[in-house]
């Protein structure tokens, strides 16, 4: 069989998660926390997800010529991805996000975005001949507006498949011509709404908000609703809309669940599966995301996707 091929264009972080009882005011001092450190970024995420589920993966991203960058790009290769896209920026430091959960889950969180802010087209451009062989491209909205439209451009006319997650809902709508490079829009339930202005809570508003970014010029949409898992909707008549429900699952931390959906998604678009095939698969993948503790830990492997598949049909 075909090796399934995946590029992410996207962002790389560490994530510094201090778990402390409460949540500091301005200008307070809470101590007796615990801390954790983590890779994180969008972008690394759904690169990790995609390769546990057996895809090659090569990760167009930059991070610093610092410490996080090392420890980050050694995580990437020990998962099997293919790094000798990443940049070592030597301007920028490698972006970070502070985290701080309090003991209820709340949290807060500061992001400086530092060398994936630096995330250029150039930066693309060398890893054209990878992505004109591959079979889908992974993007979110971490990097420069400029880097996600260069990389979807490029890949639309080598008619690859483009999935772009419009994570973090961006302030401004989506470009046309984004939108019209784009093979299929992945929102959430806040970013779909920031999107288009309608509330997405269940099915019905779900398939409003798609309708309506089917009519501003997207080819196909997935609303992921969480637990209740995700609605696909297209223009093309082949293409109904329809639910795909989630799968039961006692949720622990729906961090990057997000992030595991895609990466589900782009593995199995890449091996050859139907668009239904593959929104089922990222159900699958999404939700045993959220029944382990963080970002990239929490991410399945195919033999666990495989086991999950199974205990489920002898329910
Ligand atoms: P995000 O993490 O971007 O907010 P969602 O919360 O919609 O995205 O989750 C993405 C996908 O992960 C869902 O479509 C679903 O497949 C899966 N998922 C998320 N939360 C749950 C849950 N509590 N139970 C089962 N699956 C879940």
């Amino acid at each position: 069989m075909k090796t399934p091929r995946i590029v992410v264009v996207g962002s790389s972080n560490t994530d510094m998660v201090v778990k402390g009882q409460r949540l500091p005011g301005p200008g307070e001092t809470v101590t007796g926390g615990t801390f954790v450190m983590a890779p994180g970024g969008k972008g690394a995420n759904q690169a990790v997800a995609a390769a546990r589920l057996g895809a090659e993966v090569s990760l167009v991203a930059r991070v610093g010529q610092d410490m996080f960058g090392d420890q980050a790009v050694e995580g990437y290769r020990k998962e099997g991805i293919l790094t000798d896209l990443i940049v070592r920026d030597p301007q920028n430091h490698t972006g970070v996000a502070l985290i701080l959960v309090d003991r209820r889950g709340e949290n807060l969180i500061s992001v400086a975005s530092g060398a994936n802010h630096d995330l250029r087209p150039q930066d693309v451009q060398r890893a054209t001949d990878r992505i004109k062989a591959a079979d889908v491209v992974l993007l979110q909205l971490e990097i420069p507006m400029e880097t996600v439209q260069f990389a979807a451009r490029l890949a639309a006319e080598a008619g690859v498949k483009v999935i772009l997650d419009p994570a973090p809902a961006p302030d401004v709508p989506l470009e046309d011509r984004l939108l019209r490079s784009v093979t299929c829009l992945t929102p959430n339930e806040s970013e779909a709404e920031r999107l288009t202005g309608i509330c997405v809570r269940d099915e019905d508003s779900a398939r409003a908000a798609a309708e309506k970014l089917l009519q501003s010029g997207a080819r196909r949409v997935i609303v992921t609703l969480g637990a209740k898992g995700a609605l696909l909707a297209g223009r093309e008549e082949t293409v109904e809309t329809v639910m795909i429900p989630g799968y039961p699952v006692q949720a622990l931390d729906s961090t990057a669940a997000g992030d595991a959906f895609n990466g589900g998604l782009g593995a199995a678009l890449a091996r050859g599966l139907s668009w239904e095939e593959a929104v089922r698969e990222a159900n699958l993948v999404g939700a045993l995301s959220v029944t382990r503790l963080g970002a990239q830990p929490s991410l399945p492997t195919a033999d666990e996707v495989r086991r999950f598949t199974e205990t489920l049909a002898r329910q």
